[in-house]
């Protein structure tokens, strides 16, 4: 994949968060804006995790200590978003030392995922979603883990909000399956 060639290339072939060579993929950054391309390259263990950082031994994250200071800002977006997410004394202490411009802090503190079960989930319009309601999918979605892609234009019927932050349940080619909701639109 291209965008992956590019990224490695960026990143001399290391997860833009800890520097590892493992399992290297794209991830991507929700910035709530089509215009950015929010992608970093990240390693497995990074990938799955940086959305709900408290899950795994917290001195993996360690790592942000010298990514924070990464010269591409969607990394140090999302350097500041799971320091924020992990709200422990060094992260805080990191983030006191963190320089973002407004504009790039704003996107970051924007897309901060609540831990809060109570979140309330929205499109890519900003409409909230509440279980039952129909979207549209409105970029192809590679699935991971099911081998399919969920087309652009694809219908989900009667969503459930699920516990993952960000993200909706849904059912797209008869599997039950999580949906970013940045990447949906309210029907
Ligand atoms: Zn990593």
């Amino acid at each position: 994949m291209s965008i992956e060639k590019d990224l490695e290339k960026r990143s001399n072939g290391v997860c833009e968060l800890c520097g590892s060579n493992e399992d290297l993929k794209a991830y991507q950054v929700n910035l709530n804006d089509d215009g950015l391309d929010g992608s970093v390259l990240l390693c497995g263990v990074c990938n799955s995790n940086v959305d709900s950082p408290k899950e795994i031994d917290m001195n993996h994250w360690r790592c942000l200590s010298d990514s924070m200071w990464n010269e591409n800002q969607i990394v140090q977006i999302l350097a500041y978003r799971t320091l924020k997410q992990l709200n422990d004394p060094w992260a805080n202490e990191l983030l006191d030392m963190m320089y973002l411009d407004d504009e790039a802090k704003a996107i970051a503190e924007a897309g901060i995922v609540s831990e809060d079960d109570s979140e309330v989930k929205k499109d890519a319009n900003g409409n909230i979603l509440v279980e039952g309601d129909s979207v549209t999918i409105i970029k192809d979605l590679e699935v991971k883990g099911a081998g399919f892609t969920a087309k652009r234009g694809t219908v989900v019927k009667g969503i459930g909000l699920g516990d993952v932050a960000g993200h909706i349940e849904g059912k797209v080619n008869g599997t039950k399956i999580y949906l970013k909701t940045c990447f949906l639109k309210k029907v």
